[in-house]
């Protein structure tokens, strides 16, 4: 039976006369039981990728590009008067992720069932997700992000889960997500929930009574922990999380026969970042109430767990106060003071301890000390993890340590965003780089052939055509493909510096006032949502909205620079942008970065890179040489001196640099005050001049230069092309599916 029929049976009517959602709808079906066949239980040992986000985007192409269908349901469509694209807008993206992480979370599971692999993510079902992000007189206003329909792609289990608190007994419910890989296998992403979670407790905006576990458990993705309530939700959540998921692995180790104490001979459990290490002392209780004892315990599940490190910034490993942990989950904490015990005799250093004298817990000393495998996401990233941040623990457990580099879905983020590309590829080089990413190299072969040259910059151009019109119809942003497009997308932090280009902005916008014309002309594009209690970050937000409606209604600059700010910044806004990116903004303090990944997206798209020698830049500027690329400023060394000396100073720069302080200035001026809130201005500016954490103003001459560079590069369009040529040819090392094989090979094993 064809597809077509297919779907017509499925709707009661033909496809020509059924709407976008019917059509949406009657496709999910298909899909999902075209996935459900090649479901199957593989061998012996099983992966559990464990992990508080997984930003996966919508399914409905993804899914139909891995199960080989894609191209025949477009043309079927087609012929029946349906744009694919007009069915995608039907399906709501899942807001279960929040950035890189997340995101990371999702490509991995694409790569593990692409390559075959048995393993399976857990996480939570977030019925709003992490939040809504609009834009109100020039601010960040968040709301709830409902995503779960009548009909989705979440199917509801009937595996549940006793999951104790204290004083309180609830039961987890198992949702599943098929995950399919590309003509390959269907393996599952599990979310836990709660039947009694109630969508409306939600107040005004994202506002809700935090200590109504019952009714709030699974409503957001992180929720705000600027106080204590917050702060016990969020151990609530990850509690849950994990004894489910570890009720789980346990039941399906023993139903294939596993005797407990062979536990790590059935299953390996990745710990995704910090928020589930409790996974480890539960595996421990759970173990011991199954009758091993504590060394057992602790023996199995050492050799089973595995704990990836996703950043150096010391606010972002969590700690918890052992008092939170009593009033939530007291019976972990005796567990927990035994693992700290051990480790304490063993080695006779407080920086290692897992309870620290102001009885704080440590998560990461807990994954660390009771896992087998301790990695980072980046080659320089795991560097200072080694030489810096985890010294003390590299000291003692050397051959726990190891490096994988981040990857993409190849499929996502060149498939289904870049048809035109992709379809070029194909042509030119063949298919083969579908399975074997490496293949994009034969491209290396036409960087002197002007056809393929031309042709690439045709399908820029055409990619910077379709994001003028997306923005035109959402937003109502009138821009032109005839300009550079100069792109910074990704979570609003001061590390990732977007002051930096703000600043640059405005100084560019200064010198055009004062009578310099430029010979380039930029978009300068941006999309991030800042956490909600996240104030500079937010004030940041503000700057640049301001600048938007400050620069675009200039008629003297506007001709020669426009400013946007992408609305709500999700996977389905950086598949239309990222192909349309001509220069690729990763400008974060060196050091800070642990990998980056959207910097991978963008070079596989054909965006060159002006970027710092920060996490995976390092490794692209490695692959794509010198002439590829444009990097500046301070080294992480220099940068983790600087830290260490506490001798960088802000306002000398300041003073020093009158091009730094009219741009500075500026956040204050006349017409920025007309324009924004003087509160968060002044306080911004305030941050910048005594503050500047992440030295913003160190690099201010640096990034100038290194932009003025690559404008002017880009003004030679030939070279420009063979730039973004190498760019694509050279990522192959970037798929996921790199990075999973080394999973497997090195830590997993299966
Ligand atoms: C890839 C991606 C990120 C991560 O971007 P970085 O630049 O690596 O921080 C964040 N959000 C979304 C929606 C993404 O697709």
């Amino acid at each position: 039976m064809s597809i077509q029929e297919k779907l017509e049976i499925n709707l009661g009517k033909t496809v020509a006369s059924a709407s976008n959602e019917e059509i949406y709808r009657g496709l999910l079906a298909i899909v999902q039981e075209l996935a459900a066949e090649k479901e199957h239980a593989g061998g012996r040992k099983k992966l559990y990728y464990i992990s508080a986000e997984f930003l996966i985007g919508k399914l409905l192409s993804n899914n139909m590009i891995n199960l080989g269908i894609y191209q025949e349901v477009k043309e079927m469509l087609e012929r029946n008067g349906k744009k694919i694209s007009e069915i995608e807008e039907a399906e709501a993206e899942p807001s279960l992720g929040n950035g890189g992480l997340g995101r990371l979370a999702a490509c991995f599971l694409d790569s593990i069932a692409t390559l075959g692999l048995a393993g399976d993510g857990i996480g939570l079902n977030y019925h709003l997700g992490l939040f809504k992000q609009e834009f109100k007189n020039h601010l960040q206003k968040e709301t709830p992000n409902p995503w779960i329909e009548e009909k989705s792609w979440l199917k509801k289990t009937d595996v549940t889960y006793p999951v104790m608190f204290k004083g309180m007994k609830v039961t987890a419910r198992m949702y599943d997500i098929a995950v399919t890989g590309y003509h390959n296998r269907t393996n599952t992403l599990h979310l836990f929930d709660l039947d009694s979670v109630d969508e409306t407790i939600v107040g005004d905006g994202i506002d809700f009574d935090k200590e109504d576990i019952q009714r709030n458990l699974t409503l957001f993705l992180y929720p705000d922990d600027s106080d204590e309530q917050g702060r016990l939700l969020r151990i609530y959540q990850q509690y849950f999380m994990v004894s489910a998921g570890a009720q789980l692995i346990l039941d399906e180790c023993m139903e294939k026969g596993c005797d407990l104490h062979d536990l790590p001979e059935y299953a390996v459990i990745q710990i995704n970042d910090t928020h589930p290490t409790m996974v480890i002392p539960e595996l421990i209780r759970l173990l011991m109430e199954q009758g091993l004892d504590m060394d057992e315990a602790v023996e199995v599940v050492t050799k089973t767990c595995a704990y990836t490190n996703h950043t150096i910034l010391a606010e972002a490993l969590e700690k918890w106060p052992i008092d939170y942990l009593k009033k939530v989950v007291p019976q972990l904490v005796p567990i927990i003071e035994v693992l700290d015990d051990r480790v304490r005799r063993k080695f006779d250093d407080e920086s290692t301890a897992i309870i620290d004298r102001n009885n704080t817990v440590h998560m990461a000393h807990i994954d660390i000390h009771y896992g087998f495998s301790v990695n980072g996401v980046a080659a320089l990233h795991t560097d200072i993890l080694k030489s810096t941040e985890l010294h003390n623990f590299y000291k003692i457990y050397p051959e726990k340590f190891n490096n994988k580099t981040n990857g993409i879905t190849f499929r996502r983020w060149l498939m289904h965003c870049n048809p035109l590309l992709t379809g070029f590829l194909d042509e030119t080089i063949g298919e083969g780089y579908k399975k074997d990413a490496s293949e994009l190299e034969k491209l290396l072969d036409y960087r002197h052939d002007e056809n393929v040259l031309n042709r690439l910059l045709d399908i820029k151009y055409k990619n910077k055509e379709a994001l003028c019109d997306y923005l035109k119809e959402t937003q109502g942003l009138e821009i032109s493909p005839d300009t550079i497009f100069d792109i910074q997308i990704k979570r609003l932090h001061e590390y990732k510096r977007q002051q930096l280009n703000a600043l640059y902005i405005i100084d560019k916008y200064l010198e055009i006032k004062a009578g310099k014309i430029p010979s380039s002309k930029v978009t300068a594009i941006f999309g991030a949502k800042a956490a909600p209690a996240y104030v500079i970050a937010k004030d940041i937000i503000h700057l640049i909205l301001c600048l938007q409606e400050i620069i675009n209604n200039d008629p003297e600059v506007s001709p020669y620079l426009k400013v946007v700010m992408v609305e709500n910044y999700n996977v389905t806004k950086a598949e239309k942008l990222i192909p349309a990116c001509d220069i690729s903004e990763q400008i974060s303090l060196a050091s800070k970065e642990a990998s980056g990944t959207g910097n991978m997206k963008f070079m596989l798209n054909g965006g060159v890179t002006l970027g710092t020698e920060d996490g995976a830049n390092v490794e692209i500027h490695e692959a794509v040489g010198d002439d590829n690329i444009f990097v500046f400023g301070a080294s992480s060394s220099e940068v983790i001196e600087h830290y260490a000396k506490a001798d960088y100073v802000a306002e000398d720069y300041y003073k020093e640099n009158p091009a730094i302080k009219a741009a500075v200035d500026f956040i204050t001026s006349e017409k920025m005050l007309e324009t924004g809130c003087e509160e968060s201005l002044m306080r911004l500016k305030k941050e910048l001049i005594n503050k500047d954490w992440f030295m913003t103003l160190l690099d201010f001459e640096a990034y100038k230069t290194a932009k003025e560079k690559a404008l002017k590069a880009y003004a030679d369009r030939k070279a420009w092309a063979e730039k973004m040529l190498v760019n694509i040819a050279k990522a192959g090392f970037f798929s996921s599916d790199r990075t999973i094989r080394e999973y497997n090979e090195d830590v997993w094993k299966l």
